[in-house]
């Protein structure tokens, strides 16, 4: 090993011991290596969302965040070239703030069940049943899905976004769950289509929220039986759930945030146990930064997108130049007032 990979090995080790093997950080050190090398010889940057697995999280991201994180990064970036280790959604929202740069993701099939829910056509379906009213959306969807929106929205500033609005009636999409959350939160009511735009009731009278059926193939996973389980077991655990679990789940939590707000609240609160009901790797990437605090972990769901990122990948991303990302102008010009908006709201 050269002494460069052995530098960073030793570091790793001194982090990830507990939840990485030895020889995977021996091998993934080196890729490192290489990966640093290609960034600096392509001027580059490398945006590293919470959901990559341990060793690459810690080891070549320039900047680690949420979306909206790293939504504000990819706007500020001065840099020619942004990988984003993440999955689609996100490095098409990376090009829509930034469409003179090299936008690559890593892995091109890393997709997204919410962002895969819904259409432009869909969303223009529902603007001609309800027109006129404020259309938000998640950043969980295509550039398309965007451009017909009004404004976006992250987990972190969903209610914020839905209050700005100031209007009695939002349409609210693609997470069912993630809009049922905020409807308790605001105090809105919702209806979702069930049978498409179609079969949806053409009155608004007491409906504010209007939603749609897209759901995370990975936090609809988890159910209140699973909470209940595990309080059986550590009645003093303290659990945390995502906004993209069903209200139910969120309502048996002792607290809800986005990825950024659970790591905050696990460094900042003294617990015996905790549970964070998210996506897998994330638990172990909040393990390694609080060594002190013991991690319940429900690891029956890593994200099969998500997962298709590894460091391999990324390397092979910035050596080959792929997988580019392009977003058709209209539509980025359309998108990109909605994205940008929603930055604007923090
Ligand atoms: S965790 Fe859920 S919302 Fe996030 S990328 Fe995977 S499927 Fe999409």
């Amino acid at each position: 090993m050269n002494p460069e990979a052995q530098k960073l090995y030793e570091e790793m080790k001194t982090r990830l011991a507990k939840v990485v093997p030895d020889f995977e950080l021996a091998y993934k050190a080196e890729i490192a290596v290489e990966i640093n090398a290609l960034k600096k010889a392509k001027n580059a940057v490398i945006l590293g969302h919470n959901y990559m697995e341990p060793v690459l999280f810690y080891s070549i991201p320039d900047f680690k965040g949420d979306s909206l994180d790293l939504s504000r990064k990819a706007a500020q970036t001065d840099k020619d070239v942004i990988v984003f280790c993440g999955v689609r959604f996100m490095a098409e929202t990376a090009k829509i703030l930034n469409p003179s740069k090299t936008v690559l993701l890593p892995a091109e099939k890393a997709g997204c069940s919410l962002a895969a829910s819904i259409t432009g056509e869909d969303v223009r379906a529902l603007k001609r049943k309800y027109p006129g009213v404020p259309v938000v959306t998640y950043v969980n969807t295509y550039a398309e899905v965007k451009a017909e929106s009004d404004i976006c929205c992250t987990s972190s500033n969903a209610a914020a976004v839905v209050d700005s609005l100031k209007s009695d009636t939002v349409i609210f999409l693609p997470d069912q769950y993630l809009a049922g959350n905020v409807a308790r939160e605001t105090g809105k009511h919702i209806i979702f289509p069930t049978a498409g735009v179609d079969a949806m009731p053409s009155s608004l009278v007491d409906v504010q929220l209007i939603g749609w059926n897209g759901k995370c193939e990975v936090h609809e996973k988890f159910t209140v039986e699973d909470i209940r389980a595990v309080r059986e077991q550590f009645p003093d655990v303290v659990v945390l759930s995502h906004p993209e679990c069903s209200p139910e789940v969120v309502q048996a939590s002792d607290y809800s945030g986005s990825t950024n707000a659970m790591i905050r609240y696990v460094q900042q609160t003294k617990a015996p146990h905790f549970l964070v009901l998210t996506e897998c790797a994330m638990g172990d990437n909040i393990a390694a930064a609080n060594p002190d605090k013991d991690m319940l972990r429900l690891c029956m769901v890593r994200c099969p997108h998500m997962n298709t990122i590894t460091m391999e990948d990324t390397r092979d991303a910035l050596k080959y130049n792929r997988y580019v990302i392009e977003v058709p102008e209209d539509i980025r010009l359309r998108a990109y007032q909605a994205v940008e908006r929603m930055i604007q709201i923090g």
